[in-house]
């Protein structure tokens, strides 16, 4: 029997479940990847994320012709492409990892449907996450919300196997020989970039590296400081963080191999802080799938009902005020740097979603939708759960969300956690002659010091949008029909 592995967020050929299951349970395996015209016809001609999973695929198929095989690429309709194919290549089933989005969930029953219809089998496996769907629930058997118990639970489960069944590797290359190789009429690499209708982006001026080798070597660097994460984590100037999550949204590197590599570190420390820190944002990724796999509608609309009452700033002054958060104008330097990171870069630093999140939400009185989508056509790792759980959590309306009475201080957290002002200045060189002292709310700093900052308030850097202390007592009033209901 032979068969298809349809290869879609899991563009590596190393511990991948499909790919496993494929090749063990038949004598002939194709591989393919389509560049799904549902998808990159709403993107921006020059996307870092199709140049990133274009270079993976390139690696890829490398990769598979180093194995023996190849991988078939086209643009088209995935849904309509994938039966065609599995026809045309006369497979007996299709292997597909899990997705969790619902665009994909149903874009996947569909494939399913048209796939029955001419006999061949539909399979799919668990492979980007380490605990899916209702393998976690609390004693009662119910999925959880809460975060804590959920990750109590996680880990019981992780622990409750002695030889970290869940988190071994699996061995395609054991099987390596039932890979299809190449005939003549097969292409002799993808695609390239314009073929597809892309220009090339400044990934590579970024340094973000594409592909499995990408991955890993991202892991290397990081991993000397897997031990003091804990501590290094939440300062945007310092490298504290892995910067995988690009990896893990396209699958090129495994979330087992990240989660053993967590694991081993904790048992090297005797419990490792830094590692076990680390571990629980694993969790945290795989506790929004859950919440994203049993709670669709959050895709759209508030976890918690009642928070859907809420109005927003509404009209062309709403309108205003999104357009000076997205371009980095609000006068908030902390806010501002960060939104030029996102917007040069790609990527911007957890802490920084957060107090952005929280800026756009409860200082400007802004719906959440607004932003969430704004951070899904920039982020080179956007990934539905995790971004619309970030954003929920920040809106107060999320599961385990923050409470809507907790309002980040701006100027506070930037005092906090860029206190002398390093990532500030990266971004904004026009406050770079700043004292430390200022640098976090310039339009409190006494005139000489502007001056001898060569900063003119309103012309080189906008005066700040609004009052933080008011548009705290609006978020207030604003957040009262929850009280109300509740
Ligand atoms: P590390 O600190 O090295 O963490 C390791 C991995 O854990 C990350 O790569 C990521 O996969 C996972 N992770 C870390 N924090 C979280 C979290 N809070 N929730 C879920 N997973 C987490 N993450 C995304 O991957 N895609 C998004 O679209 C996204 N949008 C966000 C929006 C908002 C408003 C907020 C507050 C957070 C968002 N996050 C998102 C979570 C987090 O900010 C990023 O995962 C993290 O900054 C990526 O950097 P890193 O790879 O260096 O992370």
């Amino acid at each position: 029997n032979n068969s298809l592995v349809w290869f879609r967020r899991d563009l590596r050929c190393f511990d991948h479940a499909a790919f496993y299951h494929s090749l063990r349970q038949s004598c002939s395996v194709y591989c393919a990847f389509i560049f799904d015209k549902d998808i990159l016809d709403l993107l921006d001609r020059r996307d870092r994320r199709v140049d990133f999973i274009h270079a993976s695929i390139v690696e890829l198929d490398a990769e598979l012709r180093r194995l023996g095989g190849f991988l078939i690429v086209r643009h088209a309709h995935a849904a309509e492409e994938i039966p065609r194919l599995a026809s045309e290549l006369r497979v007996d089933a299709v292997f597909a990892n899990h997705d969790y989005e619902p665009a994909a969930v149903t874009r996947d029953a569909r494939v399913t449907a048209a796939l029955q219809k001419t006999g061949i089998a539909w399979r799919s496996f668990k492979d980007q996450v380490i605990f899916e769907k209702d393998e976690v629930l609390s004693q009662a058997g119910k999925p959880l919300s809460v975060f804590t118990p959920y990750k109590n639970a996680w880990l019981r489960k992780l622990h409750s196997s002695s030889d970290d069944f869940y988190l071994k590797a699996y061995p395609a290359e054991t099987y390596a020989s039932r890979l299809a190789a190449p005939g003549n009429g097969d292409a002799k690499c993808p695609p390239s970039l314009a073929e597809i209708g892309f220009e090339a982006s400044d990934l590579a001026e970024l340094g973000i590296p594409a592909g499995m080798s990408g991955g890993e070597q991202l892991f290397e660097d990081f991993r000397d400081c897997l031990d003091r994460y804990h501590e290094t984590r939440d300062f945007p100037a310092i490298k504290g963080t892995s910067f995988l999550s690009v990896h893990l949204r396209f699958g090129t590197v495994s979330i087992r191999g990240l989660a053993r590599q967590a694991v081993d570190a904790m048992r090297r420390a005797g419990g490792g802080t830094g590692a076990a820190t680390w571990l629980s944002e694993l969790i945290w990724r795989d506790f929004y799938f859950m919440i994203l796999h049993h709670h669709p509608r959050v895709a759209d609309r508030a976890f918690k009902p009642e928070y859907d009452a809420i109005r927003w700033e509404e009209g062309d002054h709403a309108q205003q005020l999104f357009r000076a958060w997205c371009d980095g104008r609000t006068g908030y330097p902390l806010v501002d740097a960060a939104m030029l990171q996102l917007r040069r870069t790609g990527f911007m630093h957890n802490r920084l979603r957060m107090v952005t999140a929280s800026f756009l939400i409860k200082d400007l009185g802004i719906d959440w939708r607004w932003g969430e989508r704004f951070f899904a056509d920039l982020l080179n790792d956007f990934d539905l759960s995790a971004n619309n759980g970030g954003w929920q959590w920040a809106a107060s309306s999320g599961c385990d969300a923050q409470p809507y009475f907790r309002i980040f201080n701006p100027v506070t957290q930037s005092q906090k956690f860029d206190a002398q002002g390093k990532f500030i200045r990266h971004y904004l060189p026009v406050l770079a002659r700043l004292p430390d002292k200022w640098i976090h709310a310039p339009w409190l700093a006494p005139a000489a010091v502007l001056t001898d900052a060569c900063l003119t308030l309103g012309i080189d850097y906008p005066h700040p949008l609004v009052q933080h202390d008011e548009a705290r007592k609006r978020t207030l009033e604003r957040y009262a029909i929850v009280k109300k209901a509740v």
